[in-house]
């Protein structure tokens, strides 16, 4: 692509994969460097919920989604001894805009890989060092190899080498839990059939989520427990089976017997960093971990990266080498925002499905106005979230009534309010310039 910006991507997980298809979408010129040698995923289940499903739909993989997805209708939550927990329909439910997904994180960065034209994804490229220098950036890997580049976009996950090359130390907070993961036959377990939506038991300090993946052939397990350890930031440190079934002696029986149909586990530290104080200088960005890495209790880490994706192709689409550090600005101001609430807003799920001594209709009442919040969080407007009525006739959440409130619906129109914003703020810009200079005369 002659003439267009040259963007490189330094790793190619879900974040930079995508954005690697929404910016070519867009005719730019992009390559995406990861470390792997060979595209080999370690087994695990992620959510991708409506309003990252949407945003797929526009670059044309919504086919390939449904293929490989188990719709998500709703969430099922019950006490650690099997009680149901009766709340209102969720953000994730296909009743506020289109269907969400959970995948299995091989399945769905395949289907990413091979949306994209061979020879734009470089393997076996560890970035080192990256030196911006005036309108260009130098990176280094560790196989020697060098490349120059107009724009950066660090998509290299929770450490992230580009984080500490645009000057952030950003450090890891444990949130005091670490999880055990793992993935069962669905033929193991005789209840399965049944398992179509997430199914969430929550326990004094505990919880234990299960949902089905690659088309309801696996069941993905992960068991969140208190930990006073450093577990590693790891995905795939193998984890005591005997020890994780002491974790919930005397929980439901599906539970335990989802236990005792593992052949392994895994460890998973739950770790998040604060949100930083700017993702951007002037020709290199962040996005995904690299930039708001969030522990997983609303599964949103892919969606969060997803829309950062999106955004990027959106704004960088026509931007010329002089633009380029004010779009990146612009990207940073419209996403920042929004991912550190939806940061806070996890730490705060999760708190709340593991807190204690609580009967089922607290727990729920609870959860009900923790909705009627997250609702309302999730919307890019920076007022306050409305006091919510807990008891009573009228305590029916109000985003349930007004539906201007919800994750989905907001990004049901999310490309189009990134391009009015861009519009909007790029006026006010030049408006300012204008009198500025005027002022000068
Ligand atoms: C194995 C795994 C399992 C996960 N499971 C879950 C889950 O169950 N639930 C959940 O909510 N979230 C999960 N996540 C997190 C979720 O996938 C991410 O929040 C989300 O996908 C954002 O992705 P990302 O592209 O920013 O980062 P990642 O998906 O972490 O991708 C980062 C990529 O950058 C590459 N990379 C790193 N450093 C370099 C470098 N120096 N040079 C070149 N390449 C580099 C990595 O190899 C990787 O491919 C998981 C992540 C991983 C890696």
């Amino acid at each position: 692509m002659p003439g267009s910006l040259r963007i490189a991507i330094v790793g190619g997980g879900i974040g930079g994969l995508t954005a690697a298809l929404a910016l070519r979408a867009r005719g730019l010129d992009v390559t995406v460097f990861e470390q792997a040698e060979v595209l080999r995923e370690i087994g695990a289940g992620v959510s991708i919920h409506p309003n990252a499903a949407r945003l797929l739909k526009r670059i044309g993989l919504d086919d390939q989604l449904r293929k490989i997805g188990s719709p998500i209708s709703g969430i099922t939550l019950r006490t650690s001894q099997g009680n149901a927990i009766t709340t209102p329909a969720g953000p994730a439910t296909p009743a506020f805009g289109d269907q969400g997904y959970n995948v299995h994180r091989a399945d769905f960065l395949n289907l990413l890989f091979a949306a994209l034209p061979k020879g734009t994804v470089a393997l076996g490229h560890r970035c080192i060092q990256l030196r911006e220098d005036g309108d260009r950036v130098h990176l280094s890997f560790a196989n020697g190899a060098s490349a120059d580049a107009d724009v950066v976009i660090g998509a290299d996950g929770i450490r992230s080498v580009v984080q500490r090359g645009i000057g952030l130390h950003s450090r890891p907070t444990s949130e005091g839990i670490m999880a055990y993961r793992g993935l069962i036959p669905a033929g193991r377990l005789a209840w399965a059939d049944d398992l179509k939506d997430p199914a969430l038991w929550l326990g004094s300090g505990r919880s234990f989520l299960l949902y089905p993946v690659a088309g309801g052939r696996l069941i993905n397990m992960v068991a969140f427990v208190p930990t006073d350890t450093e577990s590693e930031e790891s995905w795939s440190a193998p984890g005591d089976l005997k020890a994780l079934a002491l974790e919930y002696a005397g929980w439901d029986k599906p539970v335990q017997d989802t236990i005792s149909s593992l052949d392994e586990t895994f460890r998973w530290g739950i770790y998040d960093r604060a949100p930083l104080p700017y993702w951007s200088t002037s020709r290199i960005t962040l996005m995904g971990d690299a930039a708001h890495p969030m522990v997983p209790h609303v599964g949103q880490g892919a969606g969060q990266s997803i829309e950062d994706a999106i955004t990027l192709a959106v704004l960088l689409e026509g931007c010329t080498a002089v633009d380029v550090a004010g779009r990146l600005k612009l990207y940073e101001a419209l996403r920042l925002a929004r991912t550190s609430r939806v940061q806070a807003l996890a730490r705060a799920a999760g708190k709340l499905y593991r807190s204690e001594h609580e009967n089922p209709s607290e727990k729920a009442e609870r959860l009900r106005e923790w909705m009627a919040q997250a609702a309302h969080s999730c919307r890019h407007s920076r007022s306050p979230a409305p006091r919510h009525r807990s008891s009573g006739r009228h305590s029916r959440p109000r985003w349930r009534r007004s539906r201007d409130g919800d994750t989905v619906r907001h990004v049901s129109i999310f490309e189009d309010a990134v391009r009015r914003q861009w519009i909007s703020r790029t006026k006010i810009c030049e408006s300012a310039c204008k009198s500025s200079s005027a002022s000068r005369r």
